[in-house]
């Protein structure tokens, strides 16, 4: 393998994961002289994605945040709940400003070499890990790879399997509609017809704002089933009929809520890092605060001359959370939604978003749990015993 072809560090795979490495790999001074391929089969900045994420600490990427939202509101079972946020507070990242900015610096950063091709696969061979790409092999000391599924992925254990699936509509209305300063961030007062259902809006101005709506299901539905579902909420909830307002942009997407355990290897040396690191929370979906904490963790690692972390993000007593959360999501909707409800009744925003950030000591998780009723989860411990046993 010639030097051109031989990094220290392969990124594969230049989404929010990729990315997201590429950013705290160029923020470590031990890192900076580090060789550095990037690939993706495009480098194109894309508008697909709109990340939404609570933090309550200074992001990583103040500069890139597109919109903050200090109130959030939620109804379900014909009740609104509404707060003014204290602890956090809920962002949102467009992805064309995320790839622009990143890809900007890495084209400026003279340890970063930039590669469009299609990765085909990965392997360890002669004390390198190796890269296939349509362009040829690459090696390098470690590969993180965000762009194909672990070998014997259709193996893993699993026994719930939901998709979260949404389409969204970036609104203009002609008439001032929105509090700029609020989002919904669920509102189930929907329909419920095809699963969960549920709709969030996230305002930009008084004029504009993004409306998603998104089930929790094992399928997904037809595009002009997203489409009745969006034109629907807008009009009755909105008070925006079609004709009122202008379609600026629109994104659709499906992300897995699963009880299934990706290993952190793809083989020796390859790293598996966002989606297919098993990054997602399987009941949310939220998965980009936890890339970006899985990457800081991965450089400082390696900033520190040790191999990247291969422990599990969540901590076991949240996979059974997750996992008892997830089983009635799959098994019970009409329970889910009562739990959502007591949920919200009984606890303040803040709390909740740091029990699904993973950031509650055990005692006021036991106070969150308590406040939900108890008969679907015991139902649900009872099912998954086997998973809860064996370390879920
Ligand atoms: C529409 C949408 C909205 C979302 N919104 C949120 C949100 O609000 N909050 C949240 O926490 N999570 C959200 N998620 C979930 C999650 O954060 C995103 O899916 C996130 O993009 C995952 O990052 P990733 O790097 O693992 O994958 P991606 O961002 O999809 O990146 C993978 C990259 O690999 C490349 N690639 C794949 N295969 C190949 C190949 N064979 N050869 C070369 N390149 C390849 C792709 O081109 C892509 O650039 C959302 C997901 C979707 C789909």
């Amino acid at each position: 393998m010639t030097a051109s072809r031989h990094f220290d560090f392969i990124i594969a795979g230049a989404g929010a994961a990729g990315l997201s490495l590429v950013w705290n790999f160029l923020q470590r001074e031990e890192l900076r002289d580090r060789r550095i391929l990037l690939a993706d089969r495009s480098l194109q900045p894309l508008r697909d994605k709109t990340w939404c994420f609570w933090d309550d600490r200074h992001v990583p990427f103040d500069d890139l945040i597109h919109h903050t939202w200090d109130k959030l509101e939620v109804r379900v079972r014909n009740t609104f709940f509404s707060e003014t946020l204290e602890k956090y507070r809920y962002h949102c990242v467009k992805s064309d400003d995320y790839a622009g900015k990143i890809l900007e610096l890495a084209r400026q950063s003279p340890n970063v070499t930039l590669l469009e091709a299609d990765i085909d696969g990965f392997a360890f061979e002669s004390g390198s890990a190796v890269m296939r790409t349509a362009e040829g092999p690459f090696t390098a000391g470690h590969i993180f790879q965000s762009a194909l599924r672990p070998p014997g992925f259709n193996r893993l254990k699993l026994d719930l399997s939901l998709l979260q699936h949404f389409a969204g509509w970036h609104i203009r209305t002609t008439e001032p509609v929105f509090d700029p300063e609020s989002a919904t961030f669920m509102d189930f007062d929907v329909p419920q017809k095809n699963g969960i259902t549920f709709a969030y809006v996230l305002p930009f101005s008084s004029r504009d704002a993004l409306v998603e709506y998104t089930l929790f299901s094992p399928e997904v539905i037809t595009d002009e089933a997203y489409r009745q579902g969006l034109e629907t909420y807008i009009e009755e909830r909105l008070g925006q009929p079609p004709g009122s307002y202008e379609i600026e942009y629109t994104e659709k997407g499906v992300i897995p809520m699963e009880d299934r355990r990706y290993p952190a290897r793809y083989c020796r040396n390859v790293w598996n890092v966002g989606t297919m690191g098993g990054l997602t929370k399987p009941s949310t979906g939220y998965t980009f605060t936890r890339i970006q904490k899985h990457s800081a963790a991965i450089a400082d690692a390696l900033a520190r001359g040790k191999n990247p972390p291969s422990d599990i993000m969540s901590p076991y007593r949240f996979r059974v959370y997750d996992m008892l959360l997830l089983f009635n999501l799959h098994r019970d909707p009409e329970a889910s939604l009562t739990i959502f409800y007591e949920l919200f009744r009984k606890n303040r925003f803040d709390s909740i978003l740091q029990f699904l950030e993973e950031q509650t000591r055990f005692d006021q998780d036991l106070r969150i749990m308590a406040s939900v009723p108890w008969g679907p989860f015991f139902r649900a411990i009872y099912h998954m015993k086997h998973r809860i046993l064996t370390g879920a």
